[in-house]
């Protein structure tokens, strides 16, 4: 018997595997495919919530303890496996200062680096941006990581350590005695724990639905593309509107992402690969010359206020989620599993626990 089951080897999952298996307990990660190759393999690894200042203090809470600790894990898993999951401070750029006002409230009160450049000093930052006429944000201190080599790094990092890791085999249930978890029924049978922790990304409130009314984390589908560009000839992370591109140390550019409410419906679409592609070379006008060399989805696991539940199952003890991190699950991840660390080992808290408890439906 096992201390604590993980079930589903997503960046959460992983992360949360690490960091128990570091307390000492027996720890097995149940994945039904293969680690890290769902949205946690997608996503954009941008180390924030974009238009930071629109997000409730739950996200930036957590995303300000990721922040301060991303550089260190990314040097250890670089250590450990080898594989250089790309942190990379390259900064954000917002090419429109209309937002200004908040911007500033909240860089002010996160003592976060926030500048205001007139068009001059954009058009000096980031010369390979069409000019827009107006001035933007510049905000220094916003990194970012390479998704699939950061999943790639923590696998090949758990592969080395006590973590028993079970790919290609999915959780079918919750084993449940007298209001206590007691392990999952897995496709190649039953594993006993003492806990458990639901971190299966989009697919957690399936999990949890025979227990009572799961919390409402749904799939919402987003779709990037890539180019092939020079290295250098964009550097910094730009956001406009609800499109952004992101400048790989290799000189590709990512670009992200649409917001598409079809299930688990994983599919990419030609419209969408249209529609990033036109929203790319207007504000980058170089990449009307590159043909898209990828296109992808995934499924974040959307939340209301993209606020994670990371709390005890209200009537089944032992039982955790983790789960709900919708846009941000990249930078979010290491303050969760913080969280959930703590309520599981019942230590004093280091980031209170509250506004991620399990709603009451
Ligand atoms: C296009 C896109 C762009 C993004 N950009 C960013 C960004 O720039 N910055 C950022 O911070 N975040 C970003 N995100 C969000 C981030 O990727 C997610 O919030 C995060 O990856 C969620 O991690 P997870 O481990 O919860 O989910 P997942 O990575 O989806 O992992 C869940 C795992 O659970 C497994 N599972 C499900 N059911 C079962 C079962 N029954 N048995 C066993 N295993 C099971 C799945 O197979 C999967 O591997 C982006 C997401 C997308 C899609």
């Amino acid at each position: 018997m096992d201390d604590c089951i993980i079930v589903g080897g997503g960046l959460i999952g992983m992360l949360a595997a690490r960091e128990l298996s570091a307390t000492g307990l027996a720890v097995r990660l149940i994945e039904r495919g293969e680690l890290g190759h769902e949205a946690s393999w997608a996503g954009g690894g941008i180390l924030s919530p974009l238009y930071p200042w629109r997000y409730p203090a739950a996200v930036t809470r957590l995303a300000r303890y990721g922040q301060a600790r991303y550089p260190a894990l990314a040097r250890c898993l670089y250590e450990e496996s080898g594989v250089d999951p790309e942190w990379e401070p390259s900064g954000l750029l917002v090419p429109s200062a209309s937002e200004y006002d908040a911007a500033r409230a909240w860089a002010e009160q996160q003592h976060v680096e926030l500048e205001h450049l007139d068009a001059d000093g954009m058009r000096r930052c980031e010369p390979a941006l069409a000019p827009m006429g107006e001035g933007g944000l510049w905000l220094p201190g916003i990194a970012q990581m390479r998704n699939p080599r950061l999943v790639r790094a923590l696998r090949v990092g758990l592969a080395g350590s006590r973590v028993v890791v079970e790919t290609g085999n999915p959780v079918q249930g919750l084993r449940v005695n007298a209001g206590r978890i007691c392990g999952v029924d897995t496709a190649r049978g039953p594993r006993a724990a003492g806990q458990v922790v639901v971190a299966g990304g989009a697919w957690s409130a399936g999990l949890l639905a025979a227990l009572g009314p799961p919390p409402p984390i749904r799939p919402v589908r987003g779709q990037m593309v890539v180019f092939r560009a020079m290295p250098g000839q964009l550097q910094r992370i730009v956001l406009h509107g609800d499109r952004y591109l992101i400048p790989r140390r290799d000189g590709r550019i990512v670009v992200g992402s649409t917001l598409e409410e079809v299930g688990f419906d994983k599919s990419t679409t030609g419209e969408a690969c249209t529609s990033l592609t036109q929203a790319a070379c207007a504000l980058m006008p170089a990449l009307s010359d590159l043909a898209v060399e990828h296109q992808w989805s995934g499924l974040r696991p959307g939340s209301p206020e993209g606020i994670p539940v990371v709390a005890e199952h209200p009537r089944v003890r032992g039982l955790f989620i983790n789960a709900g991190h919708y846009r941000n699950g990249v930078i979010m991840g290491l303050g969760s599993v913080r969280v959930m660390v703590d309520l599981m080992l019942a230590r004093p808290p280091v980031i209170d626990p509250t506004p991620y408890d399990y709603p009451v439906m």
